[in-house]
């Protein structure tokens, strides 16, 4: 399909009300996302400082500066700082670990950090011995006159580095942010077509670059069970300063898949009915990381051309500890699965895959990059809030992959209101009113869906900016309401996350 020619504004006009309810709504959330946020500023304090002096004498020389490296660290970030730049004096630096080199910057790079599958290019990734590793320091330049003084402030296992490949937002800005979440690179099993027209191992930042062409806000690059796409992405983070990498992977088992995503350290993903783990083991790995999971493509078939890609899990599994499921893969609608799982009080996201396996190759076929893309309305473009805004169901689908489609979705009673995502209080024979805003399908049909079943009269859009409305007659219990976005031919366009009911 070809993309909206409206490249996507957050400033498309639709109803105040509901955009400044909506700021309301990310205003009251960002002070909870405060306490957990990592923002520069607010980074652990060092775990370690190492501070010297560099004299005339040491002029073209190296000099190492040992610390200690406890048990049980995993990751290592330096920031270095040095005097008298200003008069031309130049500190070069690297790292040695006990058993020798992990990488030097020269004077480019006054902050790396080196984990376990990424390290800041280059420094060289992996396990981190404990012992004695030495901060290497090489004097390029000082003059006759000068005393430098430089300040090494060594953190262990930040947990910004271990979710995020960015210190900052690249947008300060709330509004909805954009993009895919399921894709595979040569880190996997992706291919494209090389020089001499042979599938081989397709490179990430094709991946990436394709993404960035078709406007995305964020990916979530999800390989395989590996760690070795992180080091890639954190490579181009910098490069790409308008797209978010999020760190994915998709946790491949014989009994279901699904994508855990802002980590970065190992998680052993063998679940095995004998002398294996089970998922909720897995989950709960990825949980204490910091992390969130989502079910990918359940209604998948599993066989032996794709063993475990349907979810079929071998032991009882703990789904309130999901945030999500993707109910759209490529352009395969799963929603059946996802409305039994609501029904079963699991407040799981819907959101959207393409499982791209071939780069920008095959943009006609239905896993082409960002086909879906899942909008995500969050207050800034960081890893932590778009997955607040995962978490908080504050997300629609847009199958087609536009730059410019919104479906947003406002209910109240007399005494309260909520927003897409949100719990709202409704008892018996209380009137629910329902205010859907959705733009850039005109001509096209809102349907309303409760309890997973269509409900009422569907209603034809007639403008690019449409605020058709609904009513919902409350009835005891729980109950979600949600609105899919069809064309002429009945296929599903938008698909919004519900308004649940006293959840
Ligand atoms: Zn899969
Ligand atoms: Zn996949």
């Amino acid at each position: 399909m070809q993309l909206g020619s409206k490249h996507f504004d957050s400033s498309i006009p639709y109803p105040k009300a509901l955009r400044m309810k909506l700021v309301r709504l990310l205003l009251s959330a960002s002070l909870l996302l405060l306490a957990s946020r990592l923002l520069p500023a607010q980074q652990p304090t060092p775990s370690l400082v190492l501070e010297g002096d560099v004299t005339p004498d040491q002029n073209r020389t190296h000099f190492f500066v040992p610390f200690k490296v406890p048990v049980g660290v995993h990751r290592i970030t330096v920031d270095f700082s040095y005097t008298h730049r200003e008069e031309k004096t130049t500190l070069n630096i690297g790292i040695h670990d006990p058993n020798g080199f992990r990488g030097q910057s020269g004077s480019n790079k006054d902050h790396f950090t080196i984990g376990p599958g990424d390290a800041t290019a280059s420094y060289i990734p992996g396990s981190i011995p404990p012992g004695e590793w030495k901060l290497l320091i090489s004097v390029s330049s000082i003059r006759p006159n000068i005393t430098s003084h430089y300040r090494a402030e060594i953190r262990f296992n930040s947990p910004l580095e271990d979710s995020s490949f960015t210190l900052t937002p690249l947008d300060t800005h709330a509004r909805w942010f954009r993009g895919d979440l399921h894709m595979h690179t040569a880190h996997s099993d992706g291919s494209c077509p090389n020089q001499s027209g042979v599938r081989v191992p397709c490179p990430l930042f094709l991946t990436a670059q394709a993404a960035a062409n078709r406007g995305l806000d964020f990916i979530a690059i999800s390989d395989h069970n590996s760690l070795a796409h992180y080091a890639e992405m954190r490579e181009l983070q910098p490069y790409f300063s308008k797209m978010l990498l999020i760190p994915g992977r998709e946790m491949t088992t014989f009994y279901g898949h699904f994508n855990a995503f802002g980590i970065t350290q190992y998680v052993d993903y063998r679940v095995a009915e004998k002398g294996g783990r089970t998922i909720d083991q897995v989950v709960a790995d990825i949980l204490a990381q910091g992390g969130i999971v989502s079910i990918n493509h359940p209604m998948s078939p599993t066989d032996e051309r794709c063993r475990g890609c349907g979810w079929t899990p071998p032991t009882p599994t703990d789904l309130s500890k999901f945030a999500g499921v993707e109910v759209v893969n490529a352009n395969r609608v799963m929603d059946r699965f996802w409305d039994e799982q609501i029904a079963q009080g699991h407040r799981l996201t819907a959101i959207g895959g393409s499982d791209n396996h071939s780069s920008p190759y095959g943009d006609d076929i239905p896993t082409a990059i960002g086909h879906p893309t899942t909008a995500v309305m969050a207050q800034d473009l960081s890893v932590a809030s778009i997955l607040a805004g995962i978490r908080a169901g504050h997300v629609f689908i847009d199958l087609a992959g536009s730059r410019n489609r919104l479906l947003e979705i406002e209910a109240h009673t007399s005494k309260t209101s909520a927003h897409m995502g949100d719990t709202l209080r409704a008892e018996n024979g209380e009137q629910v009113e329902l205010t859907i805003h959705v733009a850039g399908c005109n001509g096209s049909q809102l349907k309303m869906f409760v309890d997973g079943k269509a409900a009422g009269n569907p209603q034809t859009l007639s403008a690019d900016d449409a605020t058709p409305g609904f009513h919902w007659t409350g009835i005891e219990g729980r109950h979600w309401l949600r609105f899919v976005v069809v064309d002429a031919n009945d296929t599903t366009q938008m698909l919004s996350n519900p308004i649940y009911i006293n959840f």
